[in-house]
């Protein structure tokens, strides 16, 4: 059936609410110039279409003048070269938001299997729809491709049905317009599995005749024993939906005959003491099936359904279901949300809408179908997330972010090497900056380099907004360009003391840098240089030190400070034996925290001695290959080095009282000195302790980690290279 602009007038002009038809026609007069001369696949003028959509919204709905403008042109923003500007001049601010809403919800990639996954892709299309009319416009536009669908493609039919079975029909069934998700469904059903819809089909057809007539004369049944009733009641009676048989035979695995409400009566009363009343007198001439009945007049179900439901057998031995219920709750019933327009005049606009439908979000964003009232509460409060957004990636998963996190965020929640290879983003295919903040909807694509040498910009850390990302770019500086950290950091550093009018003194730094586990002033440059450390604090300690120094050289004739830092050079220098350097200044690198018996390997840096690393860290893969390769020279450690050695270990652990208390004695009873413990709780309410001790080698460090994972609750210990 073909779709006219008189046929909607005429629908209009019946209507008893007042529509502002010039409006209306103005909108189709657009919408039919804009699409003039495009068919859609079945050969019918496109126009057809916004105009069926109108008409569905019209004659199911009642939906307002608006929202019939915006289904006019819900297609031509997408479809044709006029703007949303243009909607917006002729038709109000209203209309063009209606018709922006169903062309970005459009856009939203549906393509899933997983339950979880298109649950969140239901709630980013209820968070993008932010007035509700917009998704009863997509719903009524999906409901009429849904009905012309024949004419299309099969993998088209198929991947549409699937997206109606797996998207609308349940956003139908949330917002309870039932009587457009059975019809989805139905419709679905029979290009998904065409066998079981003509299967079920078929059966029902069978005994068609038998059928009505077993209906008709229950109908009569019941009308005759509740005849006092004033205004009489409505008494409807129908065979169920398809695809609610067919959920019952195929997928609960029940034979048609056991089903029990391919039948389904319905009273529809003024009050609700009649409902009661009338669920008495049906319990009272049928025989109530044991379990079925259910009250949801007292407890409505998440979209507000409210009515009784019973069933029962009737004196041919066929059970049926009956259900009763109000006038006002059976709108609501076939209606759902858009009851509002269909039966409650005089409210326009989504302002005053708005505030009403707060519960229709609130049930929207509900995880599951909850069917009691505790269940609701309980989805509510864990489900909504109003600070996140919702972004795609091109092949439709979703990024989860928080709210005014940007491109960067993005790329590195995607992954730590789509970040540090990014070259640019787009968005809604639209090239945009790295600080472009990301809304819900939006489908980024990222562009990267395949140059091996690429990496992140120096400024990313501060433009990006999640911890995530901050870590990834950090750790990326910290690892590729130990150099330019130096440069950049010590750069920084001097400026910074010669402002607050620091005097060098390269002990004193070395010294401020043990403190902060690190083990040379390079490593405390490059710290600086990639974020790691904070410059502040350093120049803060710097001062105090140094206040501290003048005082206490003062007093002291000796420069005690200096003395230990000079110990501690000589100590380290003779643990490892080089081979071919003779006396050369030595250092751990901070990577990888070598140990006596770990194999070694030295690196020659630029004026700062020897660095150690273990044979197996990922630097020297990275260093042997690179063009420094030549400066990489064998190592060893000495026979009875009495040095010591600080490791760190990792500690996760069920939390628990004197937890910490219970680790310190385990490292003290082996006579181990504890440089640094630190710890925090985890999310999942576990401790994760951090110390750092001091060993003599690799044999001592696997001693104590073995005592600490017998320390009653600890789940893992294990040594990390990380400082
Ligand atoms: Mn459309």
């Amino acid at each position: 059936m073909i779709y006219t602009i008189d046929m909607l007038i005429d629908k209009i002009e019946e209507s008893e609410k007042s529509y502002d038809i010039d409006k209306i026609k103005a909108a189709y007069a657009l919408a039919d110039e804009a699409h003039r001369g495009v068919l859609r696949s079945s050969g019918d003028p496109y126009i057809s279409h916004p105009v069926a959509v109108a008409y569905i919204l019209l004659d199911k709905f009642c939906m307002d003048t608006d929202t019939i403008c915006a289904a006019l042109l819900h297609d031509v923003v997408e479809d044709t070269d006029i703007g949303l500007d243009v909607i917006q001049k002729k038709f109000g601010e209203d209309v063009a938001r209606l018709v922006d809403g169903v062309t970005k919800i459009g856009q939203v990639p549906l393509n899933t299997r997983e339950e979880q996954h298109a649950e969140n892709i239901r709630k980013i299309l209820i968070a993008m729809s932010k007035d509700i009319r917009v998704i009863i416009i997509k719903l009524a536009d999906r409901l009429h491709n849904m009905r012309t669908l024949e004419s299309r493609p099969p993998e088209k039919q198929r991947k549409t049905s699937l997206e109606t079975m797996n998207f609308y029909a349940p956003i139908a069934h949330r917002l309870g317009i039932s009587d457009v998700k059975e019809e989805m469904e139905d419709i679905a059903l029979r290009y998904l599995d065409p066998y079981g819809f003509k299967e079920i089909e078929s059966q029902l057809d069978l005994h068609k005749d038998e059928r009505n007539s077993f209906i008709d004369k229950i109908k009569a049944m019941i009308s005759e024993r509740i005849s006092d009733i004033q205004p009489p009641p409505i008494i409807e009676g129908r065979v169920k939906s398809i695809y609610s048989i067919y959920k019952k035979v195929y997928v609960k695995g029940k034979d048609f005959s056991e089903i029990y409400d391919i039948y389904a009566v319905r009273v529809i009363l003024q009050t609700v003491v009649e409902c009661y009343n009338v669920l008495g007198i049906i319990h009272d001439m049928f025989r109530p099936i044991p379990y079925r009945f259910k009250d949801y007049i007292a407890m409505p179900k998440p979209n507000r359904y409210q009515s009784l439901h019973t069933t029962v057998i009737g004196r041919e031995g066929i059970p049926f279901e009956v259900q009763i219920r109000t006038q006002e709750m059976h709108n609501t019933a076939q209606y759902g949300v858009a009851a509002h327009w269909k039966y409650k005049a005089g409210i326009q606009g989504s302002v005053a809408g708005e505030k009403r439908f707060d519960w229709i979000r609130q049930i929207l964003e509900q995880q599951q179908e909850a069917d009691d009232v505790e269940q609701i509460s309980e989805a509510i409060k864990v489900d909504l997330a109003p600070d996140d957004v919702y972004v795609f990636t091109p092949k439709g998963d979703v990024i989860t972010l928080p709210a005014g996190s940007n491109v960067i965020d993005f790329a590195y929640a995607i992954h730590t090497e789509v970040g540090n290879k990014m070259t640019g983003a787009k968005v809604g295919g639209r090239m945009v900056s790295f600080d472009h903040t990301l809304n819900t909807g939006d489908i980024v694509e990222i562009l990267t380099s395949g140059s091996e040498n690429y990496g992140p910009n120096r400024n990313w850390g501060e433009i990006a907004k999640t911890n995530e990302a901050k870590a990834k770019i950090r750790s990326w500086f910290k690892r590729e360009r130990r150099e330019e950290n130096i440069e950049c950091g010590k750069s920084a550093l001097d400026r910074e003391m010669r402002r607050n009018g620091i005097a060098d003194d390269e002990d004193l730094l070395l010294e401020i840098a043990h403190r902060q586990r690190i083990e040379t002033i390079d490593d405390l440059y490059a710290a600086i240089g990639y974020g790691g450390v904070q410059l502040t604090k350093i120049i803060t300690r710097l001062k105090e030190e140094q206040a501290r120094q003048q005082k206490q050289n003062a007093a002291l004739p000796i420069d005690v400070e200096k003395t230990i830092a000079d110990n501690n050079k000589r100590a380290q220098k003779n643990g490892v034996i080089l081979d071919g350097i003779d006396d050369c200044a030595v250092k751990y690198a901070q990577c990888c925290n070598p140990l006596p018996g770990d194999d070694i390997i030295g690196f020659v840096t630029r004026g700062y001695g020897v660095s150690i690393h273990k044979t197996d860290c990922p630097n020297v893969a990275i260093g042997l290959s690179g063009e420094n390769k030549d400066r990489w020279i064998k190592a060893h450690w000495a026979v009875n080095s009495s040095s010591a050695f600080r490791a760190t270990i990792d500690i996760i652990a069920e939390d628990r009282t004197a937890l910490i208390a219970d680790v310190t004695t385990a490292i003290a009873s082996n006579r181990i000195p504890i440089h640094e413990i630190n710890a925090h709780f985890l999310k999942n309410g576990n401790a994760n302790i951090i110390v750092t001790v001091e060993v003599s080698g690799i044999e001592q460090l696997k001693n104590i980690i073995q005592r600490l994972q017998k320390v009653p609750g600890v789940i893992s210990a294990e040594r990390t290279g990380k400082q």
